[in-house]
């Protein structure tokens, strides 16, 4: 008969335990029920750092969906808190009033946050504060976001400048909050690193616009009925309308306690994971003590989950767990921090090596005992990490030149590396996935990446191993890897191809982007990083019968203006055909003089550039412009660069600033997969340089205009091919539309016409386009003709945001410096 198998706990070490046991087939062995406080199935906590920043969804980051429990026969009480066991009798005692039996029980309760005392931080009656966060499960996650989206909170401070303080300092920039980060250590993530690469640290984070205090304690949460400030310890008053405690994390040990275990400052296990002095019950992850070690994350989870499996289902009874060596990594896009084993040297004999280039933010440090790598830190630089990870988990011999530690000089080749590592070196430390088992899942029939990745879960975790895993699965594969599926997908959300997703787009009727994962994306998940695409192509299918969704669209888009390096925009007037006006001019003038413009500058297609607004601001320089928007963002058609033309010109054979003017008139702002630049020229001298356009017009004896496509000048050069030469400007307006109406229904999203037009092939476009070898020309003319009459100057929003926050101050986005003010 089946033993009764209940576990306590359904986060990431219960439910990986679980699936072990699943893995050992000890499905049959046991019947098993989880208990999960959390009214959940079972997520990734490690994701919630890029859920907080916005870039997955909550919805992405659960590992074993409710149906999982279901087809494995697992019983789970999700929202159902255990309060009690007794060991005696072998019941667990719930807080709805159940009591589970059990033959073999295992502990899995994690941690908590922990709250350092501090005055203000409760109400009279206990609980804590609104505005006060701390960040540990989905349900913080989400009140987070909804309070830091919420109009008027400005600025938030985090107590704890550790790896999850910083991640959340982060993370609630995304929300155009101010953040300051206070830390009670000397130095940024002191646990993980000494004070020089510290103080590098808080030179990128600091880079980030984030405050950083050091050094320094919270004694109390300031204001009344709303949150004010917080005081530090040196009487330094912060004001804050949101307080976010990351100041570390206490193991979950009431039920233990209450229930007559042993806890010391965890659960204490044994080598086999089982709670001291007790026959049945056994405990894995952050709750437990093992050999006085007390871990908080989750790479030691992974190893003790694989080893109280194979006691339980009895597949390798000599299978011990004696203790993990740990690596951590800082998910906070732009500062790289890799660090793991010691921070620095500890006995005289330790070899250290240390390279710093602090204008950089770059350190690396490594400390070496009797050759083996004890400990490493990168920052700012994480190449090496993979191969210093290897060197680490199994205490490699290093090589005689210790800077190729560091550096590309003679360390083993990529191929070389992999080949020699051993089955069962660890390839991805966040889900525990070894070598071995993405060679097992490429013999199985994985043949490409992502599948690999899919079947064994490597890479999905903090993401810092992707290259390491892509090799494996590159060497395991003997050079047979197979493109992925998905890349044929238009958006990585929605499993169809272009042409496929438009003709279910209008098969259903579908007008919004959130209607299209509604109807076509597995599970309707919403899928953050489709909908830009999927935002620009509705619009180019269904003009004024798109419905606008605002978060579907990237910052450039929803503020209709350029981010910049150091987060401010630039506002780039229309000026049709590159001709403006003596008030054009002035107004211009008068703007930059009223609005202290830092820069003004003529862009590479005829425009003028107002560098350095902030983004509250834009609405008021638009207003005072009043000029339509010279789109110069977003994916969608920019300018007509022109040459001088005929009228002034001693060359000049036809009018190309007037065509230019008529061609940027009609196609102004139309959305594209990628933009489009054109250019027009009066002769065949070309100094609108007509011929490395999306789409450039030449104008040639006898009146004629050739119509060049897919030519590029940027980071690609190509000349474009040409497509046809006409007699009157008229062919050149129909044709070029028609061409560019043909590219927004078949690009792919983000490819640009350089390679689109080698790819498609310039005789079919040719055929399609003047021959009409489809019959849909006039379908080409019309859709086209209809995204121009549904034009409208995104730039009149100005008077009437449609998000409260659509103007709201932002950030840099990236670590870097200022851009100065000439
Ligand atoms: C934002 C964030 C980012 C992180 N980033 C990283 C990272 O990059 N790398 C890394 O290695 N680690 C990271 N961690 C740490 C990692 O998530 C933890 O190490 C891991 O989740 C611990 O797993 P666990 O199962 O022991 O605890 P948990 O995942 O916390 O699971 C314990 C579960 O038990 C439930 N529970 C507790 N008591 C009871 C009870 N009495 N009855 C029923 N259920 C109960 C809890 O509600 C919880 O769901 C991060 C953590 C957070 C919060
Ligand atoms: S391309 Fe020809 S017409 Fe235009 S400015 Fe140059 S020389 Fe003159």
């Amino acid at each position: 008969m089946a033993r009764r198998l209940v576990v306590i706990g359904n986060g990431m070490a219960g439910a990986r335990t679980v699936e072990e046991i699943l893995a050992r087939a000890g499905g049959d062995a046991f019947e098993i029920t989880i208990f999960g406080d959390e009214p959940y199935g079972n997520y990734n906590r490690i994701m919630l750092s890029h859920v907080l920043s916005g870039e997955e969804s909550d919805a992405d980051i659960f590992l074993n969906a409710l149906s999982w429990y279901q087809e494995n026969n697992i019983t789970l009480h999700a929202g159902v808190r255990v309060e009690r066991i007794d060991k005696y009798s072998k019941h667990v005692f719930a807080a709805d009033g159940r009591v589970v039996p059990y033959d073999v029980l295992i502990i899995a309760t994690g941690s908590h946050s922990f709250l350092p005392p501090m005055d203000g931080l409760y109400t009279p009656s206990g609980s804590v504060r609104h505005g006060v966060f701390t960040f540990r499960t989905m349900d913080d996650t989400r009140k987070m976001v909804q309070f830091a989206q919420h109009e008027h909170h400005r600025k938030a401070v985090v107590i704890g400048g550790g790896l999850l303080g910083l991640e959340a300092a982060r993370g609630l920039q995304a929300y155009g909050l101010d953040v300051a980060v206070v830390h009670s250590g000397g130095h940024l993530m002191n646990a993980q690193l000494g004070p020089d690469g510290g103080a590098i640290l808080r030179r990128s984070v600091q880079a980030l616009g984030i405050e950083v205090h050091t050094g320094s304690r919270t004694t109390a949460v300031l204001g009344k009925d709303r949150i004010t400030g917080v005081r530090l310890r040196d009487d330094t008053e912060l004001s804050c309308d949101m307080v976010v405690v990351t100041a570390g994390i206490r193991p979950n040990v009431d039920v233990a306690v209450v229930s007559g275990l042993a806890v010391e400052r965890a659960i204490v296990v044994d080598d086999h994971l089982r709670v001291m002095d007790e026959e049945d019950i056994y405990a894995v992850g952050e709750c437990v003590q093992h050999r006085g070690e007390v871990y908080g994350l989750v790479a030691p989870l992974w190893e003790q989950a694989a080893v109280l499996a194979d006691q339980l289902t009895g597949v390798d009874r000599s299978s011990v767990y004696l203790g993990s060596r740990t690596a951590t990594k800082l998910k906070v896009a732009g500062v790289d921090v890799a660090s793991m084993g010691l921070p620095g040297p500890e006995l005289d004999t330790d070899e250290h090596i240390v390279f710093s280039e602090p204008s950089r933010g770059v350190f690396k440090s490594i400390v070496i005992r009797d050759n083996k790598m004890v400990g490493a830190t990168l920052l700012g630089d994480s190449r090496k990490v993979a191969y210093l990870t290897q060197a680490f988990d199994q205490g490699l011999p290093l090589p005689e030149e210790r800077l190729s530690l560091m550096f590309d000089l003679g360390s083993p080749s990529e191929e070389e590396g992999v080949a020699e590592l051993a089955d069962s070196a660890q390839v991805c430390n966040c889900n525990g996935v070894s070598k071995g088992a993405l060679v097992s899942a490429v013999q199985g029939g994985c043949r490409s990446v992502p599948a690999a990745m899919d079947a064994t879960r490597a890479g999905k975790g903090c993401g810092s191993c992707k290259l390491l895993v892509t090799q494996v699965v590159e060497w395991a594969a003997d050079g047979s890897v197979e493109e992925d599926p998905a890349a044929s997908y238009y958006v990585p959300g929605i499993p169809l191809d272009k042409a496929a997703l438009m003709s279910r787009i209008r098969e259903l009727g579908l007008r919004s982007v959130s209607q299209v994962f509604a109807a076509l994306a597995p599970d309707s998940a919403e899928d953050a990083k489709s909908k830009m695409g999927l935002a620009s192509l509705m619009k180019m299918m269904l003009a004024d019968k798109y419905i606008d969704e605002r978060d579907a669209r990237f910052i450039n888009d929803r503020v209709h203006a350029n981010i910049q390096r150091d987060g401010t925009f630039s506002v780039v007037p229309q000026m049709k055909g590159g001709v403006t006006s003596v008030q054009q001019l002035r107004r211009i003038a008068d703007v930059a003089e009223k609005h202290n413009i830092p820069m003004i500058k003529l862009t590479g297609g005829q425009r003028i550039d107002l560098l350095g607004v902030a983004k509250e601001d834009l609405p008021t320089v638009w207003a005072d412009l009043d000029m339509p928007s010279g789109y110069a963002y977003g994916k969608s058609f920019r300018t007509v660069k022109t040459c001088v033309g005929k009228d002034y010109c001693r060359f000049g054979t036809g009018d190309s600033t007037g065509l230019g003017i008529s061609l940027e008139s009609r196609f102004q702002g139309i959305e594209s997969p990628a933009k489009l630049k054109l250019a027009v020229s009066g002769c065949p001298r070309n100094c609108a340089e007509s011929l490395v356009k999306d789409v450039g017009v030449v104008a040639v004896e006898g009146g004629r205009w050739e119509i060049y496509i897919g030519g590029a000048a940027g980071a690609h050069i190509r000349k474009g091919d040409l497509l046809v030469t006409v007699d009157t400007p008229e062919e050149v307006t129909l044709l070029a539309g028609r061409f560019m109406q043909y590219y927004r229904e078949n690009a792919n999203w983000l490819e640009r016409t350089y390679a689109f037009v080698p790819r498609v092939g310039i005789e079919h476009l040719r055929s399609v386009i003047l021959d009409d070898s489809e019959g849909i020309a006039a379908r080409l003319d019309e859709a086209m003709q209809e995204s121009v009459d549904n034009y409208v100057d995104p730039w009149s929003e100005r008077d009437d945001p449609l998000t409260p926050g659509q103007f709201r101050t932002s950030l840099p986005l990236t670590v870097l410096p200022q851009v100065p003010v000439r």
